[in-house]
């Protein structure tokens, strides 16, 4: 018996050849499991910061949204609130609870204020979508403040045409 035994398995009639396997499972990191919650997105960086995969510096964080410094200021104080959930821009805003939203527009608010931003003033930006050339597809609020800032385009009369 264990002759025929060793035979069979000699032969591989008992093991699938790589061409029969059924194919993997497509691979979902740890961290994109870990959260399903977040419908984190395995390519986003700022998924990845939410996760801790990806480096940043954190300024402050709650169980809905992270703050964190941009990684090319453009201003003394450029912070970056973002919904630990995924979503591309506001455009998606109807995905969020909104109790996330309202964690959004507090983190910018708490953030402003730990920075020393609210007695002079400062600025909250979202670029949404290819008009706005919003580069990084996770809903994000820039905080910027801590010098005077440039007049923003909207506030300026439109060009002559
Ligand atoms: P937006 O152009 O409005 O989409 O802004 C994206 C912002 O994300 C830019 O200001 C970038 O400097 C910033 N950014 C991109 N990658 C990172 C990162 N890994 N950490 C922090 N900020 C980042
Ligand atoms: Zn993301």
């Amino acid at each position: 018996m264990k002759v025929l035994l060793a035979a069979f398995l000699a032969l591989g009639l008992g093991a699938q050849s790589p061409a029969t396997q059924a194919p993997a499972a497509a691979s979902v990191p740890a961290w994109v499991a870990l959260h399903p919650e977040y419908h984190a997105s395995a390519n986003c960086i700022f998924c990845k910061i939410v996760a801790g995969v990806a480096p940043s510096r954190k300024v402050y964080e709650d169980d809905r949204v992270v703050a964190f410094w941009d990684i090319a200021p453009r201003a003394p104080i450029h912070i970056l609130v973002i919904p630990k959930q995924h979503i591309r821009s506001l455009d998606e805003l109807e995905e969020l609870p909104v109790e996330t939203r309202a964690a959004l527009l507090d983190a910018c608010f708490k953030v402003a204020k730990q920075f020393g931003l609210v007695e002079h003033g400062f600025r909250v930006i979202a670029n949404t979508g290819s008009d706005a050339n919003q580069t990084v597809p996770h809903l994000h609020f820039h905080v910027v403040g801590g010098e005077k800032l440039l007049e923003d385009p909207i506030t300026k009369p439109a060009a002559a045409k």
